[in-house]
């Protein structure tokens, strides 16, 4: 992965060093969550510890913020190429470092669909060229995610994109077979097969959860056994095949005692769940607005909690976003006609501090770990989520946990302005992020 800067790109040339002080050091992959210095030089951490002298770095006051590895997002849609009108890789970088992210991974249900490697090397080198974030594109299974026959895996691993993590996200890999295939031959080159859990059979034409509220609003109801069934599915394939299994945007709470009982089982399985999976729930469809649709739909208030508990116990070992920006044309609309999907990275670390470190479902430090290490684990990204020690890569993201704001949509870094959240208020805000060493934003503001 070159450098942010590098010819071509619309990045700053250079990084000076930088002596953040006084912060509170959160970097749970090295066992660290207390005050401490980080000397940053030549793009990488140089020192950590107590009372560093700044020799000829700049000094920043970190006292009473929290200074992490930058935050991994697994999962979200840049729409580049084909809609480039909802989002590009460019505006989806910049809302990425401004919700403090080092790192994401966009799923392959572009135009074309990133089944091969031209379309991975593309995606891959337009994020290089930005240089905000580091994008790590994941490749289609299926070819053109049409769940026939499998994509060339082989191919887009050994690329210059070296894709680790294959999905047909937005759809589930629908036949049994094609995914054991997938889970066999993705062990050939480490690789990680990530499913959307989706029955089509029970969900066709479904608009939201099936419980009371779909009953009330006479929507047709996308019921929890529609995704557990999936879930138990594939961890019986990951079983079989010894292969890794990731699984996409857990919402029930079905589907998270299935991961926690398959875990303690030993099968190779790694999940994450939504913001919106444990924020939002179906109540908020009897407004009727479609920025509350998205698939998987928002939940009851018990599949609220178990998400929380699975985050909590780390059953769930990331905060993925599904951010999914959508053109206005084709969101506002009527429920029915709209696209599923929200945004979500610039309002994913306000909703974890909100959601579930103020109301004391994580600790600090373990939602922290669900936003850095853990996802880094799911794809062992090299140079993200830590451990923060001399000589590593100065990822990293410094923000208020205390911050209160409010969440606006007009003034997201994104191109779409589909969020949930507009209105809301929130605590926790993004400060500074370093993309090795060089300020992606500065004081609250994305530096390019
Ligand atoms: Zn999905």
């Amino acid at each position: 992965m070159s450098a942010p800067g590098a010819p071509g790109g619309a990045g700053p040339r250079g990084a000076g060093p930088v002596l953040l002080r006084g912060g509170r050091l959160v970097d749970p992959a090295g066992g660290h969550d207390a005050t401490a210095d980080v000397l940053v030089r030549g793009g990488a951490v140089a020192a950590v510890g107590v009372g560093l002298e700044p020799g000829d770095a700049e000094v920043l006051d970190c006292d009473g913020l929290v200074v992490s590895p930058g935050f991994v997002d697994l999962h979200v849609h840049l729409r580049e190429p084909g809609r480039e009108d909802a989002e590009t890789i460019e505006t989806g970088s910049r809302a990425a470092a401004l919700g403090g992210y080092t790192a994401v991974c966009p799923m392959p249900n572009t135009d074309p669909v990133a089944d091969n490697a031209g379309v991975v090397e593309m995606v891959a080198a337009r994020g290089r060229e930005v240089g905000l974030v580091d994008v790590f594109p994941v490749g289609a299974v299926t070819l053109g995610q049409r769940g026939a026959e499998l994509a060339e895996l082989g191919t887009m691993a050994h690329s210059a994109a070296r894709v680790d993590c294959f999905s047909d996200d937005g759809r589930p890999i629908r036949e049994a077979r094609l995914l054991r295939l997938a889970l066999e031959y993705a062990q050939a080159f480490d690789a990680v097969i990530a499913d959307h859990a989706e029955d089509p059979s029970l969900t066709d034409g479904a608009q939201m959860h099936e419980g009371e509220v779909s009953a009330i609003l006479g929507l047709q109801g996308w019921p929890a056994a529609a995704e557990e069934m999936v879930v138990a599915r594939d961890l019986l394939l990951a079983e079989l095949t010894g292969g890794r299994l990731h699984l996409c945007h857990l919402s029930t709470a079905g589907s998270v005692a299935l991961v926690r009982a398959a875990r303690a089982r030993g099968v190779l399985v790694t999940a994450e769940a939504a913001p919106h999976h444990f924020t939002l729930t179906d109540e908020a469809a009897r407004s009727f607005d479609p920025v509350y649709k998205v698939n998987p739909p928002l939940r009851s208030k018990a599949d609220i909690e178990a998400i929380r508990d699975g985050l909590a116990d780390g059953t769930i070992d990331a905060i993925a976003t599904d951010h999914a920006p959508h053109a206005r044309e084709d969101k506002e609309v009527e429920w029915a006609s709209a696209p599923p999907g929200m945004l979500g990275l610039e309002t994913a670390l306000a909703l974890t501090i909100t959601e579930l470190v103020e109301p004391g479902y994580l600790r600090l430090d373990q939602a922290v770990e669900r936003l850095t290490a853990g996802p880094a684990r799911c794809r062992r990204l090299p140079g993200h989520g830590g451990p923060l020690v001399p000589g590593a890569p100065a990822n990293l993201t410094v923000f208020d946990p205390t911050a209160a704001w409010t969440v606006a949509a007009p003034a997201l870094a994104s191109r779409a302005r589909n969020t949930p959240y507009h209105g809301r208020q929130v605590r926790g805000r993004v400060v500074h992020t370093l993309l090795r060493g060089t300020f992606t934003v500065r004081d609250g503001k994305a530096s390019w």
